[in-house]
């Protein structure tokens, strides 16, 4: 269960949101909880998560290491945070900064470089559901970007399906819907990696998930788990998405 908190809080109320979620978090044994704040945090987040369970993650990163990169962060530089996880190819990185197939491949191979865990986000907009294109453009981002890395990469990472149109919008996609997008991805891997790494790959959904609308996603056995923005700013919702009980 990861939460994306985009360009939300500051060091000190991300203190205060742990301070609030770690206690009522502490009972969800049944998964791992990844939360990732923006890059000033980091720090306040690792400090504020320490000897707990939850995991701290970055929204982004650049592909090399170090050097005059004006404003970009590297994944050594997140590891040494102590972050685990990153986020890559946000559909919002996608769409207002110029993120490409190609760029996303970048990033998900130096993350693991660095020994982070990639979250790979994908999922069509609204045009292509639309025009019936969700298929393709799937097929076009798994082939071009996450179906490239080698087999051992591959096992290292998380993928997210997150369809555009259902991203901050309150519009979820149903839970058939995001099941079969799941396996529209899981099919491609499969395709790709072998019967076992594609079972093995979790897949997130990403979506305007809600307290209200969890247990019906992770009813459907193709959802491994969600990726939540907006409800994940708050303690008491994102604990309520942690908490569900199937
Ligand atoms: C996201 O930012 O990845 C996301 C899914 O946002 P929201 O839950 O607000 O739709």
């Amino acid at each position: 269960m990861a939460g994306n908190w985009k360009m939300f809080k500051t060091a000190a109320e991300t203190r205060t949101f742990f301070e609030a979620f770690r206690p009522l978090a502490a009972a969800a044994e049944h998964c791992e909880i990844v939360i990732c704040p923006p890059f000033p945090n980091l720090a306040a987040a690792v400090e504020s998560a320490h000897g707990g369970r939850i995991q701290i993650g970055a929204q982004n990163l650049y592909w090399e290491k170090e050097g005059a990169f004006t404003g970009e962060v590297s994944g050594p530089m997140i590891r040494a945070a102590g972050a685990t996880h990153v986020i890559v190819g946000h559909s919002e990185r996608r769409q207002y900064f110029n993120e490409t197939d190609e760029t996303v491949l970048k990033r998900t191979v130096a993350a693991l470089e660095a020994g982070l865990t990639p979250i790979v986000c994908v999922g069509e907009r609204l045009e292509h559901r639309e025009a019936g294109q969700t298929k393709t453009v799937l097929f076009q981002q798994c082939r071009e970007g996450i179906a490239r890395l080698e087999e051992r990469k591959f096992s290292r990472i998380v993928i997210a399906y997150e369809p555009v149109w259902a991203i901050g919008t309150g519009k979820t996609a149903t839970p058939e819907i995001a099941a079969d997008a799941h396996g529209v991805i899981r099919g491609e891997m499969r395709a790709r990696y072998g019967e076992g790494a594609a079972e093995n790959v979790r897949i997130l959904y990403g979506g305007s998930v809600k307290p209200d609308n969890v247990k019906s996603l992770m009813a459907q056995p193709e959802i491994d788990g969600v990726l939540v923005g907006g409800a994940s700013l708050d303690a008491k919702s994102f604990a309520a998405i942690v908490n569900f009980t199937s």
